[in-house]
């Protein structure tokens, strides 16, 4: 058990399929105690129900500093302390640039960016206090090579923020033993994407792909698990590609 006795929050686990809750799963069965924090209330619980009755689940919106302070004041009261954040909310939106109205705009950065620096704010002071932490971030191959599949420009921007995010959290927060990280998935298989990611699609996709498939939510949580745990204890400021060597350095 690599997280016993450790309290994570993981952002946007609730959805079924998502990455989420898939990382969710894989640092409860470390031994870990999981807050899946997502807008629904009652998608959260459930999400959290099918982990196991230790978890917990808590509505919040991570675009509000305060809904953040409230929602990790709760986790705080219930589990006393949090050593490991992992900042998973997003929505992909699809939009060419000159159709990016200003409220898309901030829906997209406000829902990534500016939720994990929320989340960061919130949850920091518990991680000082107890010389001990991790934060892993949700980034994109769209932050890398221009664009996503059905992510427009205010997607990769609000990824590519992330990555900076991560880098300058990471050489800040080094002096309180808390260490900060990314990852950048290629395509994964999940609901992100609705009805869009058709068989033809996917097939267009995977051409490009050299390991031949799209990547699963469980392969973001296995990537996860290592940023959290002892075993990736030398490695902050990093950006995981996780992404079957679609693109390489
Ligand atoms: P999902 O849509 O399955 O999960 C995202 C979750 O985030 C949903 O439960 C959603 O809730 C929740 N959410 C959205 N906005 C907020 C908010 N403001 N506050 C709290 N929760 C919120 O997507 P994935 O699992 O695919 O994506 C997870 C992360 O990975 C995202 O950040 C995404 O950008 C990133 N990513 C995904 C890739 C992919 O190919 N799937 C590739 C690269 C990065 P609701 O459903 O109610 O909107």
């Amino acid at each position: 058990m690599m997280l016993n006795d450790k309290t994570a929050i993981i952002t946007g686990a609730a959805s079924p399929r998502g990455i989420g809750k898939a990382t969710a799963r894989r640092l409860a069965a470390q031994g870990c105690r999981v807050a899946i924090f997502d807008l629904d209330e009652e998608a959260a619980m459930n999400a959290a129900r099918d982990i196991g009755s230790e978890h917990i689940g808590v509505a919040c919106d991570v675009r509000d500093p305060a809904f953040c302070r409230k929602a990790v004041g709760d986790v705080m009261a219930r589990f006393g302390h949090v050593d490991i954040l992992v900042n998973n909310a997003g929505i992909s939106q699809p939009d060419r640039l000159m159709d990016i109205t200003q409220e898309n705009f901030d829906l997209v950065i406000d829902s990534s960016l500016r939720g994990s620096l929320n989340m960061a704010q919130a949850t920091v002071p518990s991680m000082i206090e107890r010389r001990s932490g991790a934060i892993v971030s949700i980034g994109s191959i769209a932050a890398q090579i221009g664009g996503g599949i059905f992510g427009g420009p205010h997607y990769s921007a609000a990824k590519g923020g992330i990555h900076s995010l991560t880098k300058s959290m990471a050489r800040e927060l080094a002096q309180h033993n808390i260490r900060v990280n990314a990852i950048a998935p290629g395509t994964i298989d999940t609901d992100i994407f609705g009805d869009k990611l058709t068989e033809d699609k996917r097939r267009d996709i995977v051409v490009n792909i050299p390991l031949g498939r799209l990547g699963t939510a469980d392969d973001i949580a296995k990537a996860c698990l290592f940023l959290v745990s002892d075993l990736s204890d030398y490695v902050t400021g990093l950006i995981l590609d996780v992404n079957g060597g679609r693109f390489m350095h």
